[in-house]
């Protein structure tokens, strides 16, 4: 194949992908293969002669696609969303198309300063004041690596990279029980060790970090003689959407000089909307936040908006400069490459771009605040049930549910029949070592039939 015959597969994909994104709610959501199927199907080596494009695109159809779950489906509830936007799929359409690296200013200028541009747009759609520029990770979990990174080499007056750990001593960093597992990899990656990670108990219906609790633990850990480095804080976690106190947590972070890193990888987008911001009230103290548009804005993955008080701390933590690296004769300009952890950077910023221009912030917040009201109708209408127990009430657009009588293998089997049914697609968590079902909205293609559709789901296969 080469670039003459590009426009007339370009035509069919493009064909097939509009097609693909209208009927989508005529599929099963979930994949209802068994493990093995697709690897048997898959030749064991690669064809030594080339083979026709038609042959590889009917393959993709009658190998690939059965095995797919549908992560673009109207009626997908499970793990956080993670849409594409038709308008964000063009511009990475077009982006790896130029195939650019846009490591460093000169490598693509106008990826440079367009991510500026985005991650200032993004600023101000989430209310964050002025000072608080950003970067565009490949995920939330390199943001957090980034910023792990940053409070060790901090706590450390910068001496980590240079000396290495073995002599230093014990860094501390503060978490509750709810954080994602990033943060414990982030943790391990940076060398810190797990039995540093200091969990912080709960308290309330948000789950939020006990300041005092907090304070202790800092206070008792330098009395042992230990380094205290950052506390990382979540809004919206994954299992249930636990929100800490932002504002008392900082608090006690300029208490005692710590870095204090937001991960707020899905909850950060419901932020565009100004009624949702109490959820993360006193967030303009945090010196480090992190949010996906790649789950719940439409900007398809990668992209990852991590803003920093102060960049100069984590390029100081990452910037490494070898001579086939430096852009000579240009004063002022940013590298992101010494933002982040990989050096190589694809063009990411040109989604957001195609993305708040084609929907407006208006349109945005107004499919945010959909998911939200359509989500707590549906747990109000499963609370009126006296078979279904709400185990955690809304937090933005996702709830947990059990049943009143029944153990964890019962909500297995229950969530088990309900994604082989297929009509809808759930997933479970742990929360207080019960097992219970999680629901969370957040489908750009949703309705509120979709919405409807899951509660009769719900009740019919109990
Ligand atoms: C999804 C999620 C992450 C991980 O995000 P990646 O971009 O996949 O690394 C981290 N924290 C929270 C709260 C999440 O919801």
């Amino acid at each position: 194949m080469d670039w003459q015959d590009f426009p007339a597969w370009g035509a069919r994909v493009s064909d097939w992908a509009a097609e693909y994104h209208t009927s989508l709610r005529d599929r099963p959501v979930r994949a209802q293969t068994r493990p093995g199927d697709i690897l048997r199907a898959l030749p064991g080596s690669a064809p030594e002669a080339a083979e026709d494009l038609e042959a590889i695109w009917q393959d993709f159809h009658e190998i690939v696609m059965p095995g797919m779950t549908h992560w673009q489906h109207p009626r997908f509830f499970a793990y956080f969303n993670s849409n594409a936007a038709p308008a964000s799929v063009l511009a990475e359409y077009l982006a790896s198309t130029v195939a650019a690296q846009c490591m460093l200013w000169q490598t693509s200028p106008a990826a440079t300063e367009m991510e500026t541009r985005m991650m200032d747009w993004l600023r101000q759609g989430l209310g964050l004041p002025e000072g608080f520029p950003g970067v565009i990770q490949d995920s939330a979990s390199s943001a957090t690596l980034a910023a792990v990174l940053t409070m060790r080499e901090r706590a450390l007056g910068w001496a980590g990279n240079r000396d290495g750990l073995p002599g230093q001593k014990a860094i501390r960093v503060y978490a509750s029980a709810e954080v994602h597992t990033s943060i414990d990899r982030a943790i391990w990656i940076a060398g810190i060790g797990q039995a540093n990670l200091v969990r912080i108990p709960t308290q309330g219906q948000l789950r939020s970090m006990d300041p005092a609790a907090l304070c202790a633990a800092i206070e008792s850990d330098l009395a042992a003689g230990h380094l205290p480095a950052g506390i990382i804080a979540c809004t919206g976690a994954t299992g249930v959407g636990a929100c800490d106190d932002i504002a008392a947590t900082c608090a006690v972070a300029r208490d005692f000089d710590l870095y204090t890193h937001v991960d707020a990888a899905w909850a950060g987008t419901a932020m565009i909307c100004p009624e949702y911001r109490d959820l993360w009230a006193g967030i303009e103290e945090a010196d480090s936040v992190v949010f996906n548009p790649h789950k719940w804005l439409g900007a398809q993955f990668d992209c990852s908006a991590h803003f920093l008080r102060s960049p100069e701390d984590l390029t100081r933590t990452l910037a490494i400069q070898p001579e086939y690296l430096k852009t000579h004769g240009a004063d002022g300009i940013i590298n992101y490459s010494e933002w982040s952890i990989p050096l190589g950077r694809r063009f990411r910023a040109l989604k957001l771009w195609f993305l708040m221009r084609a929907y407006g912030m208006e349109g945005l917040r107004a499919m945010i605040r959909n998911h939200v009201d359509w989500t707590a109708a549906l747990c109000e209408s499963l609370r009126s049930d006296p078979r279904i127990e709400i185990t955690s009430e809304a937090v933005l657009a996702l709830f947990s549910f059990a049943l009143r009588d029944g153990d964890d293998d019962a909500v297995q089997a229950w969530i088990n029949r309900i994604n082989d049914d297929g009509r809808i697609y759930l997933t479970q968590t742990r929360l207080d070592g019960r097992l219970v079902i999680r629901f969370t909205a957040g489908q750009f293609l949703s309705e509120e039939r979709d919405f409807t559709t899951a509660g009769e789901v719900i009740r019919a296969l109990l």
